[in-house]
């Protein structure tokens, strides 16, 4: 019946694949042809934190120029809160190459006001609740945008660092519930000018320990 119902709504309100733009059959979030060209997780999807880095540990999906980057766009830049789920699986995938620590705490960085209101939702909160129920790892809002700053993108790498700085801050009373572990998620690891701001602010409160996972990953040759 429920079938029926979804096949019947798929004739009057096709859906269509976010990331090429096939119709989608059934339940489908995205085509069969996008979802087998979505890259295998490397076992090289790991940085190793060096000087002037907050995090302890760095771990991705895939790198940015691939289908993971392309889908990560599209749920980024156009209204398709639904592939919120796919991506949460593919956090998942991370998770389970390169294991969290045990009574670790899920975080998000935070979107800025603006782009809440342009976006209608804020894209990696919505990935840290269904990644805190496909995980069991408890997902809570530890920062918020305190400084309303420009966008990153089309920043060189000084910009972005100091275009950061003192933009967000801690909610310290949600902190002091966690163990201080903190596992850290965005959607693309770029300079790793945002997760770094957020790694020093949520140390600077107390967390013991912060490892970033991120869905993308722009390659450079330094790391
Ligand atoms: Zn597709």
């Amino acid at each position: 019946m429920l079938s029926d119902v979804s096949n019947a709504l798929d004739i009057f309100f096709p859906r269509f694949c976010p990331s090429c733009g096939k119709k989608l059959q059934d339940e489908q979030m995205i085509c069969s042809d996008c979802l087998s060209s979505i890259e295998q997780i490397s076992s090289k999807a790991e940085v190793i934190s060096k000087n002037g880095w907050f995090f302890n540990e760095m771990f991705y999906r895939a790198p940015y120029k691939s289908r993971v980057g392309s889908v990560v766009r599209t749920y980024k830049y156009t209204p398709h809160p639904l592939l919120g789920d796919f991506l949460a699986y593919l956090f998942l995938e991370v998770f389970n190459r390169f294991s969290p620590p045990p009574n670790s705490y899920l975080t998000y960085v935070p979107i800025t006001f603006k782009s809440l209101k342009e976006k209608g939702f804020d894209h990696m909160k919505r990935i840290s609740r269904l990644l805190s129920k496909k995980s069991g790892i408890p997902s809570l809002k530890l920062l918020e945008v305190i400084k309303q700053r420009d966008h990153q993108v089309g920043l060189s790498t000084t910009k972005r660092r100091s275009n950061v700085v003192n933009k967000y801050g801690v909610l310290k009373e949600e902190l002091y519930k966690t163990s201080g572990t903190i596992v850290l998620i965005d959607d693309v690891f770029t300079t790793g000018a945002s997760v770094n701001e957020c790694s020093k602010m949520l140390r600077r409160c107390g967390a013991s320990k912060v490892c970033v996972y991120t869905l993308a990953k722009v390659q450079t040759k330094k790391n």
